[in-house]
């Protein structure tokens, strides 16, 4: 018998002990079911929501930017803290999965940014392929169960009442806490927590932040794009788009920031974020094109004509300080270096994804928590964190990969 079992009211049933169980139909899991799958082995899905791996089909409707095609030194650096994916995505690198796409029939392309896109910019061709795969496989997916206790069996709460099993090894892949409505909403910290595993608190990370923009400003320029802007905060740095919020400001210039401006906000309070609305032009040739406006010109047609500037970004100088500097080298310093404070993340529900998580020092090498044998974690459950950029994908999957290989071997080594 190999599927689950329903309680009966007087208590546990024993399940299948060959049965491996993964807990999360997103791409985590469903990489893991694969490899686990591919070696034969008896692997059952277990996915709260009607069906799997809804982040991904949202992650679809930017194009779904699976990857990233920049140099491996560059890319792992991405990755915080660095070195966890490192072996994980030298398993299964970027052109590992790009050649993954291809064979599931959607090959892929490298965007002008470096990202890699699959060519029909969708997501759902390329879950069907993956789903048909996992089929062909003999995987099993049981959805709306809903994984709500975790002992020496899993409890899930399914349509029909309690289910039990008790598998062979379990690996969890249940996801952050952000997008809840998608299925991952952080509710597994105290399953976790309750069998002594530290988690570090779930945190919002490639997200937008809130400024106190004044009225006239925000009622202007909401939704408006800063284009080709460099952002600086603590010494880090990230060039691309901003977008006013009625809120604040995100986009991916921001997002890319998002772990030091959170970092900062919590230490103290608030975050100074500075922007070069010019990151084209020196300082000095800016005060040059400054200075050779005509006299009568007033500072909105210089920083339009002479600077170059939207009237998103002029208007985002003039919130930034109480008065523009008439004179032009002033003026340049402060389109090259406009100070904004973000006072907060916006909540963990709008961001992309989630920075904290299952501690990294909880596991071995295989994925494996130490004082839980058996019992394996991958994906954005832990506690690492990426930009925007194909870079979460990209380490979901290779990590749920290498989960599943570090699970063959503990099953090899203890006689499974
Ligand atoms: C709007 C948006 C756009 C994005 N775009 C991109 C992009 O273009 N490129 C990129 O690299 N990344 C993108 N991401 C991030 C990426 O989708 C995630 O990092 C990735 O899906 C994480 O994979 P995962 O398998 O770890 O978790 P998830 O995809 O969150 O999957 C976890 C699964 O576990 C299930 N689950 C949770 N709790 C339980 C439970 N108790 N019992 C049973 N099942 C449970 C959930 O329902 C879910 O299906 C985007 C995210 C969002 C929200």
């Amino acid at each position: 018998m190999t599927g689950p079992v329903r309680l009966p009211l007087s208590g546990r049933m024993p399940q299948d002990r060959d049965e491996i169980a993964i807990v999360g139909g997103g791409p985590a899991g469903l990489a893991a079911a694969e490899v686990l799958g591919e070696a034969g082995r008896a692997v059952t899905v277990y996915e709260r929501m009607p069906s799997v791996a809804r982040k991904l089909l949202i992650a679809g409707r930017g194009g779904l930017n699976i990857t990233h095609s920049e140099g491996r030194p560059d890319f792992l650096a991405r990755y915080h803290p660095q070195g966890y994916l490192d072996a994980a995505i030298a398993a299964f690198p970027p052109e590992a999965l790009r050649d993954w796409c291809t064979e599931l029939g959607e090959p892929t392309f490298v965007g002008s940014s470096g990202r890699v896109f699959p060519q029909s910019f969708k997501a759902s061709p390329l879950l069907r392929g993956w789903l048909a795969r996992l089929d062909s496989l003999g995987v099993r997916i049981r959805t709306r169960h809903r994984l709500t206790a975790l002992g020496e069996a899993l409890t899930f709460e399914a349509p029909d009442g309690p289910v039990e099993v008790r598998p062979r090894a379990t690996l969890l892949a249940l996801g952050g806490a952000s997008w809840p409505r998608l299925g991952s909403d952080g509710r597994w910290v105290p399953l976790l927590e309750g069998l002594g595993v530290a988690v570090a608190p779930l945190r919002p990370a490639n997200v937008g932040f809130a400024v106190a923009w004044s009225d006239v400003f925000r009622q202007r320029f909401a939704g408006a794009p800063l284009k080709r802007v460099a952002l600086a905060c603590n010494g880090a740095t990230a060039r691309g788009e901003a977008v006013i919020t009625e809120a604040g400001l995100e986009g991916g210039a921001v997002y890319a920031l998002s772990r030091t401006l959170r970092e900062a906000i919590a230490a103290r309070g608030s975050a100074e974020l500075v922007i070069d609305l010019r990151p084209d032009l020196t300082r000095d040739a800016l005060a040059r094109r400054l200075s050779g406006a005509r006299p009568g010109d007033s500072t909105a047609t210089r920083l339009r004509k002479a600077a170059g500037l939207p009237p998103v970004a002029a208007g985002l100088l003039r919130e930034t300080v109480a008065a523009l500097p008439a004179d032009p080298g002033l003026l340049a310093g402060l389109i090259k270096a406009a100070p904004l404070t973000l006072t907060a993340p916006a909540p963990i529900e709008r961001a992309i994804s989630t920075a904290g998580g299952v501690r990294l020092d909880a596991l071995d090498g295989r994925s494996m928590l130490r004082a839980h044998p058996g019992l394996f974690l991958a994906g954005e459950m832990l506690d690492w964190e990426a930009p925007t950029g194909g870079y979460l994908l990209q380490g979901s999957i290779a990590g749920g990969r290498a989960a599943a290989a570090g699970m063959l071997d503990w099953l090899a080594e203890t006689g499974g």
